[in-house]
């Protein structure tokens, strides 16, 4: 399907849009295309969608999704997420790194975020988000003598390595031979001193999203170029809101498995075995779950949306509120990826070896929704949870703020 260019970018056009790119994605694994062939294409159908610029504010030619001060604007981004996810997870990743990269630079970019964001609009760029570093040789930002920054050292799982031509890469500032904490800059990836290595990237799923490795070898970086200033990018409530976003692309995947169990059963016509309703009924509920997370993490997130202001002050209630929110996406990530197990387990067993078989979407969201569970600091959410809970005061009726 030819994905039309709309010139308006209200929210539900953009839901509208990622359907049909989540369509497309469908019908390329159903045809038997290998899952490495679809990023090129996938990018053109989001830059005619208008999705590249949807989180850009409307002055830049955006839409404000996902603004946390936009009255119903980060429910329609995870819409948008979810709908990618349901057709490909890869094409999800892609944009939700590039969607939040442009967000990050409006919030953090001083007097040169209009330039920036300005740059990215001109060359219609995808925008890698790449935080994590190559265990062997972690990135470093060295400020130089005539102002100006270098970039060594590398990162790992970057998605869209040798897609995206510019890239928000997150460093160890060091001045003066001291390290002075993370800082994000816009780095040209085209540039002659960045090695991409895709060949890292040899995994079971999600090989659609090209993570792979990166190498810097003294790439320059213009002082107009740092977004924002040291630990900036970890500065709550920012860094916890991310959590909602790729528990909705997991939870899309999750809900296409449903519609591929239902298709496959009704087909089969095993749809009325008692065993069978059963599964059926256990997956809906989990994933309408699942949804329920999602709604209420969005609504916390706007009821935050002042203390998203990078020039608000956080003070002692505001403190208690933002542990509350960890929290609480905490607890959204740990049920979407219950649900998201469960549901796996539940379509495997329901199907059989048959649903595995190539060319399959039940075969292509397995193995990519396996890979795309595993999201940083795991077991830290659990805890976090956990010691939320204990520092309450048990004895009342409500634990969460209502
Ligand atoms: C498809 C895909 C695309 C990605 N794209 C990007 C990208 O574009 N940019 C980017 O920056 N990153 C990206 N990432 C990386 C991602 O953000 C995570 O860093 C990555 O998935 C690692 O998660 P993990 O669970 O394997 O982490 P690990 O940290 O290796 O955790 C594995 C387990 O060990 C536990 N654990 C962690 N630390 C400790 C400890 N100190 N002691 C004991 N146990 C510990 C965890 O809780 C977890 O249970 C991507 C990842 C994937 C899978």
């Amino acid at each position: 399907m030819t994905i039309a260019i709309d010139r308006d970018l209200t929210w539900s056009t953009l839901v509208r849009s990622a359907r049909d790119i989540a369509g497309n994605a469908l019908e390329e694994v159903r045809s038997g295309a290998p899952d490495t062939v679809r990023p090129p294409d996938a990018i053109a159908d989001l830059r005619s969608a208008g999705l590249l610029r949807a989180t850009l504010p409307v002055r830049l030619g955006g839409s404000d999704l996902g603004n946390p001060r936009t009255p119903g604007a980060v429910r329609a981004h995870l819409d948008v997420l979810r709908t990618l996810g349901a057709g490909s997870l890869s094409t999800a990743r892609i944009w939700e790194g590039h969607a939040n990269a442009l967000q990050v630079i409006e919030a953090f970019g001083g007097p040169g975020a209009e330039a920036m964001l300005r740059e990215i609009v001109e060359q219609d760029a995808v925008v890698g988000l790449w935080n994590t570093n190559d265990a062997r040789d972690k990135a470093r930002l060295t400020a130089q003598a005539d102002g100006g920054y270098t970039l060594t050292g590398g990162k790992s799982f970057a998605s869209g390595t040798g897609l995206c031509a510019l890239a928000l890469v997150g460093a160890t500032l060091v001045v003066d031979g001291e390290d002075r904490g993370w800082q994000l800059s816009l780095v040209d990836t085209t540039d002659e001193t960045v090695t991409a290595d895709t060949s890292w990237w040899d995994v079971m799923g999600m090989r659609g999203s090209v993570s792979g490795t990166i190498a810097f070898g003294g790439t320059p970086v213009a002082p107009d170029r740092l977004v924002g200033g040291p630990e900036d990018y970890h500065r709550q409530p920012w860094l916890v809101a991310g959590v909602a976003r790729y528990a909705a692309a997991q939870l899309g995947a999750a809900e296409q498995l449903l519609v591929e169990l239902a298709t496959a059963l009704r087909s089969g016509r095993r749809d009325t075995d008692e065993v069978q309703l059963g599964r059926v009924a256990e997956v809906a509920r989990l994933l309408e779950g699942g949804r329920l997370w999602l709604d209420r993490s969005a609504a916390l997130t706007e009821a935050l949306g002042p203390l998203f202001d990078p020039a608000a002050t956080v003070g002692d209630g505001d403190a208690a509120r933002l542990d509350e929110f960890a929290a609480y996406l905490g607890m959204t990530r740990l049920s979407v990826e219950h649900a998201s197990l469960e549901t796996l387990r539940l379509v495997e067993q329901a199907l059989g070896a048959r649903s595995f078989v190539r060319p399959s979407v039940v075969e292509q969201l397995h193995r990519d929704l396996t890979v795309y569970l595993r999201q940083p600091a795991r077991d830290a959410s659990v805890a976090r949870v956990g010691r939320w809970v204990l520092g309450q005061d048990l004895g009342t009726d409500v634990l969460w703020s209502r």
